[in-house]
């Protein structure tokens, strides 16, 4: 919308028409979408740099809409958030991607992103938690991803409900490490185990300004003990820096896109696994 703001009849323009009645298609959509048989989880690998072996996966929302076909996560969860149908959404998927999980080697494990709302619903949090218990996963192998935007809307009910999934045994990543508010004054004081720096860093490593920012957040995760995850790895090149520079976790197009589980068991029975 910001591009379309240059001039008083800015609210006029056709694409914000498009977009004011797409996001209305997509509502109804929503609305009237059979989750359940509509929802899937892709799994992308995320790798060792040391080996190139996978050491966990990723699960990322796919949604196949009955009216209006596929949309991008990253605009229905937002709007599954506004009509409140993000948690049985966030449940759905968590359902799938344990079900996906039983069947790869248990030396793998999973990441599953939390929306900012799921991360102050204790109810929801409650069910991840019963879904755990009853399919027997060992909380230990599990990630929970959360961005840093998301822990500030409600810091400290999201902080308490984050605590919970921590205590059981699970792992919190914070995500799009260096996108958001970025408060490295009280990051060595949240609950967390692991960043993920931001796939934005990863394309602009052929700047020497951003190498030396993408060095010194790996020297800041190793003196807070924290792990972290190189995301959006695309070229050979990135690779190797990323690696020269002591990152052993990486995930991105270069290793793997995501996948559907079956796809995912030969990609890891193969030479690429
Ligand atoms: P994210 O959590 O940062 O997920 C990584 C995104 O980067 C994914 O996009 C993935 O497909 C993409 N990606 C991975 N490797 C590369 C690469 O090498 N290059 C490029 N250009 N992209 C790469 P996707 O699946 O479209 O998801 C977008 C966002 O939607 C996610 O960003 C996450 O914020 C959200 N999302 C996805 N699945 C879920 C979910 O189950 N629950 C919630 N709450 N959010 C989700
Ligand atoms: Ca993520
Ligand atoms: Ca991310
Ligand atoms: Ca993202």
């Amino acid at each position: 919308v910001k591009a379309d703001r240059r001039g008083d009849f800015a609210f006029f323009t056709p694409s914000l028409e498009k977009r004011l009645r797409n996001e209305t298609e997509l509502e109804a959509a929503l609305l009237s979408a059979d989750l359940p048989s509509e929802l899937q989880v892709e799994l992308q690998p995320i790798v060792s740099l040391g080996s190139g072996n996978a050491c966990g996966v990723e699960a990322l929302a796919r949604w196949n809409s009955a009216a209006i076909g596929k949309i991008e996560p990253a605009r229905f969860i937002e709007t599954a958030e506004r009509l409140n149908l993000i948690g049985s959404i966030t449940t759905n998927l968590f359902v799938k991607s344990l079900a996906h999980l039983a069947v790869l080697p248990a030396g793998l494990d999973l990441s599953f992103n939390l929306s900012a709302r799921d991360i102050v619903t204790p109810s929801t949090i409650d069910t991840l938690i019963s879904e755990l218990h009853l399919h027997q996963i060992a909380p230990q192998r599990l990630t929970f991803e959360i961005t840093e935007t998301a822990l500030m809307r409600d810091f400290d009910s999201a902080i308490t409900q984050i605590k919970r999934l921590r205590d059981l045994g699970a792992s919190i990543a914070l995500d799009d490490f260096g996108t958001g508010f970025s408060s490295l004054s009280y990051l060595s004081r949240l609950p967390i185990d692991k960043i993920k720096i931001d796939r934005s860093f990863v394309n602009n490593l052929d700047d020497p300004g951003v190498r030396k920012i993408v060095a010194a957040i790996l020297g800041m995760c190793q003196t807070l003990e924290l792990g972290c995850v190189a995301e959006g790895v695309e070229t050979p090149e990135q690779f190797l820096m990323l690696r020269a520079m002591g990152y052993s976790l990486a995930q991105g197009y270069l290793f793997a896109r995501p996948m559907q589980v079956e796809e995912l068991q030969g990609w890891l029975h193969g030479p690429g696994g």
